[in-house]
């Protein structure tokens, strides 16, 4: 229920470093950090509004912003975060919670282009927080592993596409693959019915997994004359521990990480498209503005209000994250360019709402 008492959702804030077009234009910067506040500047008027998050991530090294938007060289940008650095922060967190036996949810918010999958995945040797956390997981498991306790890891990777659900680690002999059903079960809530679960033995079998995962979602999207920007990914890793006592009985915990790179958030907003692109753009709209509301509806701590959690794929397959049973952690990607400004304030007022949601993890034991 969404009241008083459990823990706050955690949200961190992620501002990008300028991209080589808005260099090359002399674009200025209209978010500035400082300990944990975040600013933004509106570009025309200067009115600035100050937002206050877990975690603020800063990527200008040395840099701090002046008041006419440039960057300017300081000692005080104390805020500057690598990869480790998000790691070190969030992602531990999920590892620790995940051997304790809690369920953990980690997902990426913002516009096309402001990070998430940087954050999420990574690029190229800048490994994201996925593949830093699988590595620190079957590290941890090597040296954790004794002849009383099994571990178990599995790992399954689908998206989100128009209300579609589609298993990103499909076998080729697996009769269906696109259009999977959602259903519930009093038991586990709601999952996927048919998604592949890749048993994962090491770290590599994780990154090759990822790598399928990865071209299928390009794919899939190329053969449908759309981006990836435009689906949401769930990675969900499943961890099991069983503990076998001399008498042969056995105790498990168990625990589901999940890792959302969701679709543009600029998607969320009515587009002046039709046909094609209208039906495809609404169906987008459809699980981000659902989750804009079931965010709302949490936020606002009215314990009788109805949480529409039924009303899209996405907030179904997220409900234990949001209000539910599991630790979660919501990245913010931001935008520092003028040109984005728009997005980047609706972005932080979001993250703002997301804050504001208490959930109630309970350790997963029997
Ligand atoms: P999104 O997934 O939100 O559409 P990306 O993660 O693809 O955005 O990021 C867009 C570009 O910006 C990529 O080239 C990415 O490498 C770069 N980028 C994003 N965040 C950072 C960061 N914190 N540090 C360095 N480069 C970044
Ligand atoms: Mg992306």
């Amino acid at each position: 229920m969404p009241s008083s008492g459990g823990d706050s959702i955690k949200v961190a804030v992620r501002v990008r470093p300028f991209n080589q077009r808005e260099l090359n234009r002399k674009a200025k910067c209209v978010v500035s950090m400082q300990g944990n506040s975040t600013t933004i500047t509106n570009p025309t008027n200067k009115e600035t509004k100050q937002f206050s998050f877990d975690y603020s991530y800063w990527s200008h090294d040395g840099y701090v912003v002046d008041q006419n938007g440039r960057l300017i060289q300081s000692e005080a940008s104390s805020r500057y975060a690598d990869q480790m650095t998000v790691f070190d922060d969030l992602g531990r967190g999920v590892l620790q919670n995940a051997w304790a036996g809690y369920n953990a949810t980690l997902f990426a918010y913002g516009q096309t282009g402001s990070g998430k999958s940087y954050s999420m995945v990574g690029h190229g040797s800048n490994k994201g927080i996925v593949p830093i956390t699988c590595g620190n997981l079957f590290r941890a498991i090597d040296e954790a592993r004794e002849g009383d306790k099994e571990l178990q890891v599995t790992f399954s990777m689908l998206e989100i596409y128009n209300e579609q659900t589609r298993d990103l680690l499909f076998n080729k002999s697996q009769h269906k693959s696109t259009n999977l059903k959602v259903r519930e079960n009093r038991d586990v809530g709601f999952y996927v019915e048919g998604l592949t679960q890749h048993p994962c033995r090491d770290y590599n079998s994780v990154e090759q997994l990822m790598e399928v995962g990865a071209i299928n979602r390009t794919t899939a999207a190329t053969n449908m004359n759309a981006t990836s920007s435009r689906s949401h990914m769930v990675i969900s890793i499943k961890f099991k521990q069983i503990f076998n006592n001399d008498l042969g009985e056995s105790t498990m915990k168990t625990s589901e990480i999940n890792l959302v790179d969701l679709a543009g958030s600029e998607r969320a907003e009515s587009s002046g498209a039709t046909g094609d692109r209208l039906k495809e753009g609404s169906a987008i709209n459809r699980s981000l503005l659902m989750l804009g509301t079931v965010i709302e509806t949490l936020a606002t701590a009215d314990p009788k209000s109805v949480v529409p959690y039924r009303d899209s794929v996405l907030t179904k397959l997220l409900k234990s994250a949001l209000g539910g049973n599991s630790k979660t952690v919501m990245i913010a990607a931001l935008s520092p360019a003028d040109i984005n400004y728009e997005e980047t304030l609706s972005t932080l007022r979001y993250a703002n709402r997301a804050k504001k949601i208490k959930n109630r993890a309970v350790v997963n034991e029997s």
